[in-house]
């Protein structure tokens, strides 16, 4: 049975003004909506107790288990104000089963998809009026953030008897500034992977991204913007970004990402451009891609473009790459990032109600 959620509180944390000066300038994950969702989860009662209430911190134990052993989920995706004022999610079902599935992996409950729906409805309904209006073409939306950890006071390593289930809200702004689509130079982290087989590389869990860091600033003391992580057994095949997966498009029309083979997250702007590669008349394929091969296409002539794609930035362009001991660029004189910038607008164009929906991707909230 669908959960019931009660409001147990209201809250006006920002005035008119405070928000609308937000909203004008959002950024990305610096500022909160008014409210929460909160649903409690424990191996007595199941699922109970799902509220929304003011925004604000969590009561914790210092014992509760996700402070010690990292047992932590968490989703993100966006809301999108439509010309008409109203608010979509785009295949917000593929996220819930994307939940579903790291919750199995980190031992965590799992919460029914309708009730994942129905607390994005409930924090979009409540803090409507922090949907940016992103009329004009502007790239703002609603960045939703559900996330789940162990919330039971225990030492000790098993899985926790307690859980809580919240879901955040946070305007966010173009994600590239005033100066347009920048291509983000990356760094191959071999000393440092993110994931490895039978690891939770394909669960969205924090500890994947607390173990991406090192790598990270790996890359940014070499000048780069972001790591792209190999095979942590062989250090031959690529994975993805920190927070994005990739995509190499050839001048014959093969565009090719890496399969996924369990130690990469399964991106739901990855599946969507491989549906809508066709109909831009490329050809799909998802298979293991050597490292060696980006090096040799981007030397020879036969890369057209690399572009990096991920709700956040939805579509990033990529430049350089560098190694330890060497780089390559495969962009040239005359580059355009023309593949990059058709899949971005038929994206955003779905998304914000531009284009027709044929695929019934958006859901209203
Ligand atoms: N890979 C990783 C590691 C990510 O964190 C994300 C962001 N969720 C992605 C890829 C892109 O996934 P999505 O398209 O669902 O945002």
């Amino acid at each position: 049975m669908a959960l019931e959620f009660t409001v147990t509180e209201r809250a006006d944390r920002a005035s008119d003004a405070q928000r609308q000066e937000v909203l004008a300038n959002p950024g990305f994950g610096d500022h909160f909506t008014d409210h929460m969702v909160r649903i409690e989860w424990d191996a007595e009662k199941g699922w109970h107790d799902a509220s929304v209430a003011a925004y604000g911190p969590f009561q914790l134990d210092p014992a509760a288990a996700v402070l010690h052993y990292a047992q932590e989920i968490f989703e993100g995706m966006k809301a999108y104000r439509h010309a008409d004022g109203s608010v979509w999610t785009f295949r917000p079902e593929a996220n819930a089963a994307r939940f579903a599935r790291s919750a199995t992996r980190m031992a965590l409950p799992q919460l029914p998809e309708e009730d994942f729906l129905q607390s994005l409805r409930e924090i979009v309904s409540i803090d409507q009026a922090w949907v940016p209006d992103a009329s004009g073409g502007a790239e703002t939306s609603l960045y939703l953030r559900p996330f789940m950890f162990a919330s039971e006071a225990f030492l000790g390593v098993r899985p926790a008897r307690k859980v809580t289930y919240s879901v955040i809200a946070s305007p966010a702004g173009a994600y590239f500034g005033g100066d347009g689509i920048k291509p983000v130079k990356l760094w191959i982290s071999t000393d440092y992977a993110r994931a490895g087989e039978g690891g939770t590389g394909a669960a969205k869990c924090g500890g994947n991204y607390a173990s991406s860091l090192a790598g990270q600033l790996e890359g940014i003391a070499h000048d780069c913007d972001q790591a792209v992580f190999l095979d942590s057994s062989t250090h031959t095949y690529i994975e993805e970004l920190g927070g994005m997966n990739l995509f190499f498009v050839y001048k014959d029309g093969r565009i090719v990402t890496p399969e996924l083979t369990g130690t990469i997250l399964e991106g739901v702007t990855r599946s969507s451009i491989l549906e809508l590669a066709k109909d831009l008349g490329l050809s799909p394929e998802e298979r293991r891609i050597p490292i060696q091969e980006w090096k040799d296409a981007a030397e020879n002539g036969e890369l057209a473009e690399i572009f990096a794609c991920g709700t956040a930035a939805v579509v990033t362009p990529v430049g350089e790459l560098r190694w330890d001991g060497g780089s390559v660029d495969h962009r040239r004189e005359g580059h355009t990032d023309e593949i990059a910038t058709k899949i971005r607008s038929t994206l955003l164009d779905i998304q914000y109600g531009r284009a027709e929906d044929t695929r019934g991707w958006m859901t209203r909230l």
